[in-house]
């Protein structure tokens, strides 16, 4: 898989895409993350990205052509990897979900555009994304931090990039279950203790012990998900 990212600030994804799972994923070769400064395709001699609303009113837009730019350029570096996505990061989007997040990890190619202000031209939108993600119902400064959300997102469900894949079986949203209690050393803590069955060697009656207590987390947590 490969990912464009394109944003005014660069540099916020340095510590995101240089730690942990996503770097490791990097090193793999499980999937290659770009970085792209949008100011370098801005045509201006101060390297603007953004101007004044036509109509009046507060804030600023971000100019339609450095965009369309480096889509295009990004477009053409990647000419053998079929059916990009592009996506801009935006409040007024698609909800962004697991199941959502496991149909983009079988994409080959993905190109998110972070905007700023008050957001971008509505010609990007219209002519040049594919796909609009929200994060949740909340707005942020800029499409950064949703972009860094959905990488993350995106990224653990692919092949290879978690160490057990088992890991992934039994996780909240994979089914229409949240996922069970865990439970590490010590066995008691403070009086706390473990409940008895995890230490009982019983894999049987564990694994019926999870699914019940999923079940029960479920129900108390999120109705929803089991259409009650
Ligand atoms: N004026 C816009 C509106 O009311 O819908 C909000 C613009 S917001 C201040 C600036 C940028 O942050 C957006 O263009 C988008 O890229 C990003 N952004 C903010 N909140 C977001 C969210 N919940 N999900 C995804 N992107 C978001």
């Amino acid at each position: 898989m490969r990912i464009d990212i394109i944003t005014i600030f660069p540099k916020m994804f340095d510590p995101v895409l240089n730690e942990s799972i996503i770097k490791r994923a990097q090193a793999k070769g499980e999937v290659k993350i770009y970085v792209h400064n949008l100011r370098d395709y801005s045509l201006d001699k101060h390297r603007k990205v953004d101007d004044r609303p036509f109509g009046g009113g507060s804030g600023m837009v971000m100019r339609p052509e450095p965009i369309f730019r480096a889509v295009k350029h990004i477009k053409s570096q990647s000419r053998k990897v079929k059916n990009s996505q592009v996506i801009l990061l935006c409040p007024q989007g698609k909800k962004l979900t697991h199941r959502l997040a496991r149909k983009l990890a079988k994409t080959k190619h993905l190109i998110l555009i972070c905007g700023h202000y008050e957001g971008v031209d509505e010609r990007v939108r219209q002519k040049l994304a594919n796909m609009e993600i929200s994060i949740g119902d909340y707005v942020l400064t800029g499409g950064e931090l949703p972009a860094m959300v959905l990488v993350d997102s995106i990224v653990r469900l692919l092949p290879g990039v978690l160490g057990d894949k088992n890991s992934l079986n039994f996780e909240s949203f994979e089914s229409n279950l949240l996922e069970y209690p865990h439970y590490t050393r010590p066995a008691d803590y403070n009086g706390m203790k473990v409940p008895a069955i995890l230490l009982s060697g019983n894999h049987k009656k564990i694994e019926k012990w999870r699914k019940t207590k999923a079940i029960q987390r479920t129900k108390q947590r999120r109705c929803d998900l089991l259409g009650i």
